[in-house]
C-alpha cells in the first residue's frame, strides 16, 4: 500500500500515518519530523530549513524534493510507505509523480483528512512541550497538574513557535492556498478519498483503513 495523507497542519496526519505505518507496515515518511529534527541537528539542509519551520512557511520545494527523491533512491527505498506532510504544492507532486515512476511505483489512495480550522487552532495553540525532558501537555486536553510547569521534570513549559495562533493561522493559510491545485491533479486521477478527520484517533483510522480498502 502506497498512500499520502494530506490534512492541515495538526489534523492528525502525523499521528495516523504512524498507527498506519504499525498497523500495515508501511513506512512513515514525515516531512515536518524530518526537517525539526535536521534543524535540530544543525545539519545543512536544517540550517537552510530553519527560518522557514520557526515561522510557519514552507521550505523551499527543490530542498524537500530532494530530501525525498535521495530516500527513494537508495537501495533500500520504501516500497510500501504512507507520506505525511509531502507532497505539499503542485511542483512537490510533480516531483514526486517523476520519483514514483523512476522507481516503478504506483500510488493506491491519497487521503484527505478534514478538519475545520478554528478546531485547528483549538488544538495546536494549547499545545505546550518541555524543552529539559520532552514530555508534551495540552492546556484543555492533558493540562499539567500546575498551569506551565512539567509533571516529570518541574521545567517551564514552553510553546513551539510554529504552535503559536498567528503562526497556526497563517499555516492554515498557506495550506489551503496550495491544497486547490494539488487536489485537483490527484482528483483527475481518482485517487482522492476524504475522511472526517474529527473524533477519536481510533475512529478516524479505522475510516481511513475503510477507504483504502486496507483490513
Ligand atoms: P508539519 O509538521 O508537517 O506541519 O511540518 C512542519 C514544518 O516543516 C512546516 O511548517 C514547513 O515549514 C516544513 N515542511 C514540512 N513538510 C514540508 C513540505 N512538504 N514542503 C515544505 N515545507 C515543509
Amino acid at each position: 500500500m502506497r498512500l499520502i495523507l494530506i490534512g492541515p497542519p495538526g489534523s492528525g496526519k502525523g499521528t495516523q500515518a504512524k498507527l498506519l505505518s504499525q498497523k500495515f507496515g508501511l513506512c512513515h515518511f514525515g516531512t515536518g519530523d524530518i526537517l525539526r529534527e535536521a534543524v535540530r541537528l544543525s545539519t545543512p539542509a536544517g540550517k537552510q530549513a530553519q527560518p522557514y519551520v520557526s515561522s510557519g512557511q514552507l521550505v523551499p520545494d527543490d530542498l524537500v524534493n530532494e530530501m525525498v527523491a535521495d530516500r527513494f533512491r537508495r537501495d533500500d527505498r520504501p516500497e510500501n510507505f504512507v507520506m505525511d506532510g509531502y507532497p505539499r504544492t503542485l511542483a512537490q507532486a510533480a516531483s514526486f509523480d517523476q520519483v514514483l515512476r523512476q522507481q516503478f511505483l504506483d500510488l493506491n489512495c491519497v487521503v484527505v483528512l478534514l478538519v475545520p480550522d478554528e478546531e485547528i487552532v483549538r488544538r495546536l495553540s494549547g499545545r505546550r512541550f518541555c524543552p529539559k525532558c520532552q514530555a508534551t501537555y495540552h492546556i484543555l486536553f492533558k493540562p499539567p497538574k500546575t498551569a506551565g510547569i512539567c509533571d516529570e521534570c518541574g521545567s517551564a513549559l514552553v510553546q513551539r513557535e510554529d504552535d503559536k495562533e498567528g503562526t497556526v493561522r497563517k499555516r492554515l493559510q498557506i495550506y489551503h492556498q496550495n491544497n486547490v491545485d494539488l487536489l485537483t491533479q490527484y482528483h483527475n486521477q481518482k485517487l482522492v478519498r476524504e475522511v472526517d478527520g474529527v473524533g477519536p484517533i481510533e475512529v478516524v483510522f479505522a475510516k481511513i483503513a475503510e477507504v483504502c480498502k486496507m483490513h
